[in-house]
């Protein structure tokens, strides 16, 4: 078998592992980069509808960690080491130009993730980064508490550190299929039960599938259980075939999973937040004096956007046809009850395949903060995905990838001594 030798071998060249690679080659390690896809970085392409929000500018580093929930202070050092300016930074001085949009989302000026894939590939050629492909490992071999060589079936790589970064189980079709887990598990570490996050929520309601695709700005909605609101937000979300997604739902998922798991959950839309029951209730009742002699289904049209009028009339016992002055004063009340609090049942979350992210995997207590490396196996540290770390939408979750990658890339060649 012929085995070639590495300062620093990296496992999934996900936006992670490629900042990882970087950082390791910058500071003078012979790196080799190992990716089962024929390409690195398919998940990053995916990223912000395929523009990429490479991350958020929260200028507070410690609010940006408090935002990812208990585990989120593991983030400080690396955060603290290769942070949101840092971030910009990198892609401004290698040719890549960003804005700024609401909620502090950072996307290429381009407005395509493909730039960010692009400049990878570029800097990873440069860097003399030793890129695998379509590469099948079949065991990852340990002496004692050293990873000593990676087995493919004819052929090995050795090397004095390694760096697992191979993604959680999210959207396993872009190669995120969890053999870093089964890996990491054999080597002694604690795998937290990784679950879908950042996920779609299906409902009861058939009936949605006639919104399908229909997207709220400013809306606020409200989840319940056993008749106590439990949480809610004020912002965009978006109609599904069989549910809601979109920001807020997807902010939320990780709380309606867990009231779940008690039973059921509510969702109400209120479409008009900015106005109350009395100022929406003068509102209906203007537009339906004023238009008296218009089908309350274009009345309404000046309120709603024009997919939902069927659907809320329906609920309401309304008939699209009548005139304005006909609806009672009965009638009013269910519409106005309608436009507040539209309300929904949970039916449960959609899985893997549909989950932005995974929350869970390897445990952080087994991992030092300050380097990136595994506390049990002496020459292997992770990054990414791959770690129980996961935030909200807007960049949160690739800056976990951003610093946590050259963290990990900078302490392992650190700690080599390198090959000439
Ligand atoms: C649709 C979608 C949109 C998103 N949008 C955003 C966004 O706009 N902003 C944001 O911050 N986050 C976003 N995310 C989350 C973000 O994409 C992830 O946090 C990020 O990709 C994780 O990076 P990673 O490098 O840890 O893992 P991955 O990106 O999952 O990369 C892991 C790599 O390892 C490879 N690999 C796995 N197993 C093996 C193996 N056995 N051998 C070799 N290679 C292997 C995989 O093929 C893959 O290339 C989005 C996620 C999705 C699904």
């Amino acid at each position: 078998m012929q085995t070639e030798k590495y300062d620093l071998a990296i496992i999934g060249a996900g936006p992670a592992g490629m900042m990882a690679a970087l950082r390791a080659s910058e500071c003078g390690a012979m790196v080799v980069l190992l990716e089962k896809n024929s390409t690195p970085g398919i998940k990053l392409l995916m990223t912000g509808k395929e523009r990429c929000n490479i991350t958020n500018s929260e200028p507070d580093l410690r609010k940006f960690a408090d935002n990812l929930g208990k585990n989120g202070k593991f983030l400080l050092n690396a955060l603290y080491h290769f942070g949101i300016k840092e971030t910009i930074d990198f892609f401004h001085k290698n040719n890549l130009q960003t804005k700024t949009e609401r909620g502090g989302r950072v996307f290429p000026e381009s407005d395509r993730a493909k730039d960010v894939q692009g400049l990878f590939l570029r800097l990873i050629k440069k860097n003399k980064i030793t890129l695998l492909t379509d590469c099948r490992i079949k065991k990852i071999s340990r002496r004692q508490n050293r990873i000593e060589k990676i087995i493919f079936d004819n052929s090995g790589i050795k090397a004095e550190n390694y760096l697992l970064s191979t993604g959680g189980l999210s959207y396993p079709r872009t190669g995120s299929t969890g053999e870093g887990y089964v890996w990491a598990r054999q080597m002694g570490h604690t795998i937290i039960k990784p679950e879908p996050a950042l996920t779609p929520v299906l409902v009861k309601e058939r009936w949605v599938k006639e919104l399908e695709g229909l997207s709220l700005k400013n809306v606020r909605i409200s989840i319940y259980q056993d008749n106590k609101k439990q949480d809610d937000r004020f912002g965009e979300a978006l109609f599904t075939g069989s549910g809601l997604s979109g920001p807020i739902i997807l902010d939320m998922s990780k709380s309606i999973g867990r009231l779940l798991v008690n039973g059921e959950a509510d969702i109400f839309i209120d479409f008009k937040p900015a106005l109350d029951f009395k100022v929406l209730d003068k509102r209906i009742l203007h537009d339906l004096e004023e238009y008296g002699n218009k089908s309350i289904k274009n009345i309404l049209s000046e309120l709603l956007p024009k997919k939902l009028i069927p659907v809320i009339l329906e609920l309401a016992g309304i008939d699209p046809k009548r005139k304005g002055h006909s609806i009672t004063k009965e009638e009013r009340k269910k519409l106005r009850l309608l436009l507040k609090e539209f309300p929904l049942t949970v039916e449960g979350l959609s899985g893997f395949n549909k989950a932005i992210i995974t929350t869970g995997g390897v445990s952080l207590k087994e991992i030092d903060p300050k380097t990136m490396r595994s506390r049990i196996i002496k020459n292997l540290y992770f990054a990414g995905e791959i770690l129980d770390l996961d935030g909200p939408t807007g960049g949160y979750n690739l800056q976990v990838c951003w610093s946590t990658g050259y963290l990990a890339g900078e302490s392992a060649a650190k700690s080599t001594v390198f090959h000439t």
